[in-house]
């Protein structure tokens, strides 16, 4: 996996592999937090922008004050 189909981000990390060795891998990124599975089909996904995850951060910051 070269990044991540969320935000695009390279080098997502490996959670786990599936209990049976092969079948799929699970796949976490540290830059938006998505995980998936490398069997999912990911091609409708909506991209996260870099500019999308900033301004999350700062609505989630506001509204738990
Ligand atoms: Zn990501």
């Amino acid at each position: 996996m070269k990044e991540c189909p969320r935000c695009g981000e390279s080098n997502p990390h490996k959670l786990a592999d599936s209990p049976v060795a092969g079948v799929f891998t699970i796949w976490g990124c540290r830059e938006c937090n998505y995980v998936w599975r490398s069997t999912e089909d990911l091609s409708g996904l909506k991209k996260l922008t870099k500019e999308a995850r900033e301004r999350a951060v700062d609505l989630k910051y506001l509204t738990e004050r």
